[in-house]
């Protein structure tokens, strides 16, 4: 029989982008699955069901009592895991190191469960990568943001009444959600200037026309990630940084080391520092925030009039675009499994054994199963 690839209304709170738009639906029929959404599913991505040509509407109930396959943006809650039959697959971020009694219960189902945060990023994988897919829609929003906030042009602007010079923006951390934040504050006419403890940020952020500001500390880690400064650097990068904060008109700041708190760059006396009106945008602020007194959702202004706006799930304010990248990287991911509309699991296959979660009652990411285990 023909495997059933479902997807719910997200019902998280701000939650606004779809796991499976009607060109994926339209793909995986294609492929021989029937695709099953939720009524509504799309409609707050701009995606209505009347769209989605290739797809049948159900109930919420029907959907998970039904589904072989379902595609998720936020992980599914304790409820709708219940609902789901033994043996399905979830794939979609699942955030296991948040919550151990969710991947519990996903054991406890036995459900097979991709969590694409897990995804190991190879250039094989990057057709699925949500984390990138995502995280270009971050950086994109929040200089947007900044630019919205700031009490001045970011272009230089030569007219009648004078000459204006570029705001001056600086992003902290050269990740995808930095490099496209430079991007995006370039193509604004900005002045951009970009740093990162990842010495070949360098040449990445040369290459989009921004300035490599050198703090001199290198912290390159495995896997091309950042490592944990030790407290000696990251006390050399925040004398360096101190200096330069003051010549800037926007800040936006991105940085992350995977599996940890994100890491305090700006403190409060930095912030005492900076030019009255000047504005910084965390993306971090989920996450444990790059600023000090950041708080996700909300903008706090300091006594010396420094706009410090922490953002939350940014991806979702631009749900179309987010939605289309995000089904389609999850569309490329089950296109691995996926033979004449049969499921087929390849468990040789790296980027199909690393993203497991949960699979046949057993929790196979090494992490979460100590995590569940002291839970
Ligand atoms: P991330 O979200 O984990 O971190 C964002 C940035 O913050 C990183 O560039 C990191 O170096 C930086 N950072 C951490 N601590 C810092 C500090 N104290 N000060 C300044 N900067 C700090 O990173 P990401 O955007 O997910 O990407 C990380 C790496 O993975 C990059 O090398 C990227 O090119 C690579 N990548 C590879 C693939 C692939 O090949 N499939 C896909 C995506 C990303």
């Amino acid at each position: 029989m023909a495997t059933t690839v479902a997807a719910l209304r997200e019902t998280v709170p701000g939650e606004r982008r779809v796991a499976l738009t009607p060109e994926v639906a339209k793909k995986l029929k294609a492929r021989g699955a029937t695709v099953l959404i939720e009524q509504g599913a799309g409609g707050s991505a701009f995606f209505p069901d009347a769209g989605y040509a290739h797809a049948e509407t159900a109930s919420a109930s029907a959907v998970l009592g039904r589904a072989d396959v379902l595609l998720c943006v936020q992980p599914p809650t304790l409820e709708q895991i219940g609902q789901l039959r033994e043996g399905a697959i979830v794939i979609g971020h699942l955030q296991p190191h948040l919550a151990p009694e969710r991947s519990k219960a996903l054991r406890e189902r036995k459900l097979t469960s991709f969590a694409m945060e897990l995804l190991p990023r190879t250039t094989r994988a990057q057709a699925m990568d949500v984390l990138s897919s995502q995280a270009g829609v971050a950086g994109y929003k929040a200089v947007l943001i900044a630019a919205e906030a700031a009490p001045k042009f970011f272009p230089m602007l030569t007219t009648a009444a004078g000459t204006i010079r570029p705001s001056k923006v600086l992003i902290v951390g050269a990740g995808v959600a930095g490099l496209q934040a430079i991007a995006t504050a370039k193509r604004l006419g900005a002045q951009v200037e970009g740093f990162d403890v990842r010495p070949e940020t360098k040449e990445q952020i040369e290459s989009l026309g921004a300035k490599f500001l050198d703090l001199g500390v290198s912290a390159a880690g495995s896997g091309g990630y950042a490592r944990e400064l030790t407290a000696e650097e990251r006390e050399q990068q925040q004398r360096a940084l101190a200096e330069q904060l003051k010549g800037f008109d926007v800040v936006v700041t991105t940085a992350a080391v995977p599996g940890r708190k994100a890491p305090r760059i700006i403190s409060a006396a930095m912030v005492a520092g900076m030019r009255p009106g000047a504005v910084i945008v965390d993306i971090a602020a989920e996450t444990g925030g790059n600023v000090e007194g950041s708080e996700a959702g909300k903008t706090v202004t300091s006594a010396n009039g420094v706009s410090l706006i922490g953002t939350a799930n940014l991806p979702s304010s631009a749900p179309v675009h987010a939605s289309e990248m995000y089904a389609r990287n999850l569309y490329n991911f089950l296109e691995l499994m996926l033979a004449d509309g049969e499921l087929k699991l390849d468990w040789d296959d790296e980027l199909i054994a690393k993203t497991c979660l949960t699979h046949a009652g057993e929790i196979r990411h090494e992490p979460t199963r100590t995590l569940v285990g002291a839970a």
